[in-house]
């Protein structure tokens, strides 16, 4: 086996950990009177588990396993034997932290010089414009952001000063309930057909069907 520093945690095989509780379980278990049980369909939860999954953070107090960094590679950089870096999320990074700060040092240098020779302040690639100290094309990139800032900073102060109006419960308008002039009701007026009305477009006298043929009329006959 392997001589391991002295400053890691103590390794354990994988079958020491078999029968443990680790993680959150045990977090959860050493809680006591603030444990409580969720049924699930599925299962029994933690609440615990269930507030830490819902939250996407870890409960207070909680420790995590003791990693085992046993797979950090070597550092990449030529007659460099260091291990490698963790970078700020996690995740390891190429090189050593030696060669990371020296590689950043070495462009800091080599930008200085350029920025030195004419070129861009913001880039260090092109030629600074004259009387400028950007070119053309970051120049055209800070305008635009400064463009875009300038937006938010109205953006967010509309917001505030919609959140600063007091609360009021809602009370709706005319509009709200769409009575509006556009789509109103036409009042009723007294057309043209009311006051003078279209004679019968045909004659009474020629409804015959208005005269019975047989019926004159008289009820009590002396035939
Ligand atoms: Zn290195
Ligand atoms: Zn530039």
């Amino acid at each position: 086996m392997r001589a391991l520093p002295v400053n890691r945690p103590v390794l354990r095989w994988r079958s020491d950990l078999a029968g443990e509780v680790t993680g959150l379980r045990a977090h959860a278990a050493v809680q006591g009177p603030t444990h409580f049980r969720v049924a699930t369909t599925e299962n029994t939860m933690d609440l615990q588990l269930l507030i830490a999954q819902w939250s996407g953070a870890l409960p207070s107090g909680f420790v995590p396993h003791a990693t085992i960094r046993q797979d950090l590679g070597r550092c990449q950089q030529p007659r460099c034997t260091g291990t490698v870096a963790i970078k700020r999320d996690g995740t390891p990074a190429k090189s050593c932290w030696r060669c990371l700060d020296r590689r950043a040092a070495s462009c800091r240098r080599q930008r200085a010089h350029f920025v030195a020779k004419g070129g861009c302040r913001r880039c260090a690639y092109r030629k600074r414009l004259e009387g400028d100290f950007l070119c053309a094309r970051c120049r055209e990139d800070r305008d635009t952001e400064r463009a875009q800032k300038r937006q938010d900073a109205i953006d967010a102060a509309a917001i505030d000063e919609f959140a600063a109006k007091p609360d009021k419960v809602h009370k709706a308008s005319n509009l709200d309930c769409g009575i509006s002039p556009w789509n109103a009701r036409s009042k009723p007026q007294p057309s043209a057909a009311y006051w003078s009305p279209l004679p019968d477009p045909e004659p009474k006298s020629e409804q015959l069907w208005r005269h019975s043929l047989d019926d004159t009329g008289w009820r009590i006959s002396r035939s």
